[in-house]
Formats: C-alpha cells, sequence, structure tokens
C-alpha cells in the first residue's frame, strides 16, 4: 500500500469526471518540509507557526522568525504556503510568556484574542513574514476569529507593517493575501460579511467540530460520540462552501476531517475542492479521489443531507464501497 501511495507522487489529484481537486499538507516545522515534496501535495494549507514558539525556551525573535518563513517559502518553491498567526495562549501555553489561569482554555483569552490584545507580538511576526516574502506571494491566515471586526483590526496590522517597511525602502511581498480560519460557529451568521472581505477562507474542522459539538477535541471519552458526518456538521460545512462560492472567496478545509478518505469523500460530495492534512493522509485521500466519480456522489448526497437521518456515515461508507471508491 506504501509504495503503491508512492507511485502516486506524482500522479495530479483528478476525479474519474475530470474535476481537479488541490490536494494540501499541514506542517508546522523545519523536520516535515521534506515531507511536503515526498507526499506529492499541491502546497502547505496550514502552517503551524506556534510550534517554532512551543519548541522554543524563550521567544523566538524576529530574525528566527523570518529565516523559518524563508526556509518553508524556499522548500515549497512555486508551490503555495498558507501561514497561520500565533495560535497560543488557553492549554498552548508558552512557558516565557506570562499568562493567566483560566477556568476554560480552549474558550479563553488565545489566537486572535490575545494578539489583537496585545499587538507587539503579532506585530513582530507579521513583519518578520513581510520581510521573507518579500518579492514573492504572502498568504496569511488568523486562527479564531469570532467577529469580522477582529479581522479588520488584523488586516490594518498587515497594511500598517508593509507600509513601516516600504517607508523603510524595505523589499515587501508582490502579493499579500489574508484569510480567516472558520473554527468558532459564531461565524457562520457572518458568512456574507466575512466573505466580502478576506481573500480566502479556511475551516478548521477540530475547532468547529468541538465547539459545534461541545465536546472538548482532547476528551477521549467523547471522542466517538458525536460524528461529523451527521446532517447538523455536514450542513454547516456545506453552507461555508456556499458562501464563499457566493462571494467568489477560494476556501480550504484544514482540520483532520480532510485527512480520513471517507471524510474527504463526504467534503468532496458538499463542494469542497481544497483540503489539506497530514502529509501521511495524502496517498490514501489521492489514491479515493482517483477512483471518484465526483458527479454522481453529488447528486446523491446534496439531497441526503437534507433527510433527518441519523445513519450518513454508514450511508456514505456503503456508497463508497458499492461504487469501487
Ligand atoms: C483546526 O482547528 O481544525 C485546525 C486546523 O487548527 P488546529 O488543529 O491547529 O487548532
Ligand atoms: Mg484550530
Amino acid at each position: 500500500r506504501q509504495e503503491q501511495y508512492r507511485q502516486l507522487k506524482d500522479t495530479p489529484a483528478v476525479t474519474l469526471d475530470g474535476q481537479a481537486i488541490s490536494i494540501l499538507v499541514n506542517a508546522g516545522l523545519l523536520v516535515d518540509l521534506p515531507h511536503v515534496a515526498e507526499a506529492g501535495a499541491a502546497g502547505i494549507g496550514l502552517f503551524r507557526t506556534e510550534l517554532q514558539f512551543m519548541v522554543a525556551e524563550t521567544l523566538p525573535r524576529i530574525r528566527e522568525q523570518q529565516l523559518l518563513y524563508r526556509s518553508v517559502l524556499d522548500a515549497a518553491g512555486s508551490l503555495p504556503v498558507t501561514f497561520r498567526s500565533l495560535d497560543v495562549g488557553g492549554d498552548k501555553v508558552l512557558p516565557y510568556l506570562r499568562s493567566t489561569q483560566e477556568e476554560n482554555p480552549a474558550l479563553g483569552w488565545r489566537a486572535i484574542r490575545m494578539a489583537l490584545d496585545r499587538p507587539a507580538l503579532l506585530r513582530t511576526q507579521i513583519r518578520g513574514l513581510l520581510h521573507a516574502a518579500a518579492g514573492r506571494e504572502m498568504r496569511l491566515m488568523f486562527p479564531m476569529i469570532t467577529e469580522v471586526n477582529e479581522f479588520d483590526r488584523a488586516r490594518d496590522l498587515v497594511d500598517r507593517e508593509r507600509r513601516h517597511l516600504e517607508r523603510h525602502g524595505h523589499a515587501v511581498p508582490d502579493k499579500i493575501l489574508l484569510g480567516a480560519m472558520v473554527e468558532v460557529p459564531s461565524l457562520l451568521w457572518q458568512l456574507e460579511e466575512l466573505v466580502a472581505r478576506v481573500d480566502f477562507l479556511s475551516v478548521g474542522s477540530n475547532d468547529l467540530m468541538q465547539f459545534l459539538f461541545a465536546i472538548d477535541r482532547t476528551n477521549s471519552q467523547l471522542a466517538e460520540r458525536f460524528d461529523p458526518l451527521s446532517p447538523g456538521p455536514m450542513r454547516a460545512l456545506r453552507r461555508i462552501v456556499e458562501a464563499a462560492e457566493e462571494g467568489g472567496v477560494p476556501v480550504t478545509l484544514c482540520g483532520e476531517l480532510a485527512g480520513d478518505p471517507l471524510s474527504a469523500m463526504a467534503l468532496l460530495g458538499i463542494g469542497y475542492r481544497s483540503i489539506s492534512m497530514a502529509p501521511a493522509a495524502v496517498g490514501p485521500v489521492k489514491a479515493m479521489v482517483l477512483s471518484l466519480d465526483l458527479g454522481a456522489l453529488e447528486s446523491w448526497l446534496r439531497p441526503e443531507l437534507h433527510k433527518p437521518h441519523t445513519g450518513l456515515r454508514k450511508e456514505l461508507s456503503a456508497y463508497a464501497q458499492s461504487h469501487g471508491v
């Protein structure tokens, strides 16, 4: 099997009926980079910048951040890389940063919330990234956006830093694309406003499912209890694609769901065309894509979503079996 997947490395991810699917990888450290090329992915859909901060003993300086970002861009070559701004706080504690004790850290002062309250950290990171991506395309997204104005404020910070560098005669990126992660359910009711502002969206299904179901994503006792492949969450995921299409904004899904072939099939069936996953999942997901008649799946799945049934996962897996996916 592994060998079979390796052979697919250079095969484009196109379904039986000719739909091109963008299969991207999630990464976060330099050691991940060789896997991007080995996996035969179309780019990095999520680069978790907090990993550099989490493995460090002291706050990484701008120079170190910049070096990492430049190495990532160099390694990716012409393939796109989407960086995510620091997603720390809450349970991802940095020992060298003062933190407050919180009752519910996952719902706490974390990610963009912390970044906007204490912008020095985010501004440094943005400046490092602007330097690293000088002369190329820079893609950056913000985690845990809960209200659209948080995205506006983050965009302002980027604009301010870019203008600052330009004023001082530094080279800046040729193009800057800014996106929001959709992982807090409140955004589901602000999608129109959101797509009017962003250059792209990325669905963080790990957190989105955690918050939709109100289950701690790290609690193994609850892990099997609620199924993302059931009508409620699938309708929510479908709604995001629809809004993105209406707004003409590209959307990727970068949570663990994307790396499971059956779930990935379901995601394609509800309209996703770009998914980002752990490098080891690329082979199995690409094999699924190559054996899929997407038009047929869509015709079957779309009406299923509107039925009030409780066995969607079973139906999906029976569909995959009977259609040789
Ligand atoms: C997610 O929430 O789905 C996601 C991709 O980000 P993380 O797992 O790093 O929270
Ligand atoms: Mg997340």
